[in-house]
């Protein structure tokens, strides 16, 4: 097969690229098949994924448990509409969600995509409060460096700039966003804020312990507690996107359970499906639940997409969770930790490297700057990794199943091309 098929050819004058400057931005490689950390392209190249396709493929490519489980799914039943009809793979889904959360945290509300189950949480949290009759506390306090969707709900409680808020002024709704609470003088403004400002919100919505597609910003447990602290003191519901946190990333199964933080709700996406199908989660407190019920017929939370709980994404989720627990995906998630550690530090001498961080199966330069992320795609690609830097730095989120020798052609290839 050639390395450009007639299909990317003409394809290319008709799709319309994510995050994408269009008029520059350079013909994509073609990929033909996956398999483990391996992306196949037309015309033979075989590339390491150091990005797990947007986070999600943490078992790599092509699990043959998940595989097995999509295809007798979808034998018996693709898809049916969850309105007034239910399926096994879906009710089994919430259950073994509901285990893996707080105490509490037990009822599981299906979505499509990351955005609209943080649009979901946004409901949740500002309708409670009317159905409980409280009136005038509909705004969400965020946080600079934060990222929790593309739709225009999520989109204002972005990072100001990621968001794009002056350019969207009048479209979107416009909520507070601040620095996190993470020394004296943050805290101090963070304080302040809540004191002057707690009566007109409903819920404070954070990143724990890694701000992602803000530009992979840690920050520790204490910072989580002070929230869980403040929101409890001010009656907010505190939400923890874990969209990107979820399953292993940072370490542990969940951010949460580092911090030893119970939020009101969490967010799950992006792995959920082990990177198979699209699939998202909105997992909210029995205490949250309960202000819909009513007999009220408005106090229902109106929402319900039309592949809500879609049965091969949940069969997708089920098969995931399987091989969370009979393989050992946390200790590979250490296994990652320390390498990555070792073979990025050389970095940190390099010029034009601001930081190297590590946590969980994360890895991540910082650069002074990086004018031409797009350049030094192509060039890791040359390289034989799939590698997608942005803002300012170059990162790596492999599946938590990558070999040893795999990841350090990932981190080899970055000194390269950073050198
Ligand atoms: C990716 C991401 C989202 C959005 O998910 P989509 O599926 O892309 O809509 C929301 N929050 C966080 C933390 C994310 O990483």
């Amino acid at each position: 097969m050639p390395t450009r098929p007639d299909w990317l050819t003409l394809g290319w004058n008709h799709v319309w690229l994510p995050y994408a400057q269009m008029q520059t931005a350079p013909l994509p490689a073609a990929a033909v098949r996956t398999e483990g950390s391996k992306i196949h392209l037309a015309g033979g190249k075989i590339l390491i994924d150091g990005v797990a396709s947007w986070w999600t493929a943490c078992h790599g490519y092509n699990h043959p448990h998940i595989r097995e489980a999509v295809a007798q799914q979808l034998e018996r039943m693709p898809h049916v509409m969850f309105g007034g009809l239910a399926h096994e793979p879906a009710y089994r889904l919430a259950i073994r969600l509901a285990a893996l959360m707080p105490p509490g945290l037990e009822r599981v509300f299906f979505t499509d995509s990351g955005s609209v189950a943080v649009e979901v949480a946004i409901k949740i949290a500002v309708q409670s409060r009317l159905n409980r009759g409280e009136r005038g506390r509909t705004k969400i306090l965020a946080f600079t460096g934060g990222y929790h969707g593309d739709t225009l709900g999520t989109m204002a409680i972005c990072d100001p700039e990621e968001g794009m808020h002056s350019l969207f002024t009048g479209l979107l709704p416009e909520h507070p966003v601040i620095p996190l609470p993470r020394d004296k003088a943050s805290i101090a403004v963070f304080d302040e804020f809540l004191a002057a400002n707690a009566h007109s919100l409903a819920a404070i919505i954070v990143e724990p312990l890694v701000q992602g597609a803000g530009g992979m910003i840690l920050h520790g447990a204490e910072v989580l507690r002070h929230l869980r602290k403040a929101a409890t003191e001010y009656g907010l519901t505190l939400i923890f996107d874990e969209i990107f946190t979820g399953f292993g990333r940072t370490g542990s199964m969940f951010a949460f359970q580092q911090a030893d933080v119970a939020p009101d709700i969490i967010t799950l996406s992006k792995a959920l499906t082990g990177g198979t199908l699209p699939l998202a989660a909105t997992i909210a407190s029995a205490e949250l639940f309960s202000a819909f019920l009513s007999d009220n017929p408005d106090h229902a939370l109106m929402h319900g997409p039309t592949f809500m709980a879609n049965a091969l994404g949940c069969a997708a989720a089920n098969a995931s969770l399987d091989l969370f627990e009979s393989e050992p995906r946390l200790a590979q998630a250490a296994r990652i930790e320390a390498q990555l550690a070792a073979e990025l530090e050389i970095c940190r001498d390099l010029p034009n490297v601001a930081d190297v961080r590590v946590k969980g199966a994360i890895g991540v330069v910082e650069l002074d700057s990086l004018p031409n992320p797009a350049e030094l795609r192509t060039r890791l690609i040359e390289h034989g990794v799939w590698v997608r830097p942005f803002g300012k730095i170059v990162y790596l989120t492999p599946a938590l199943t990558i070999s040893q020798e795999e990841l350090t052609q990932l981190s080899g290839a970055i000194v390269k091309v950073l050198e």
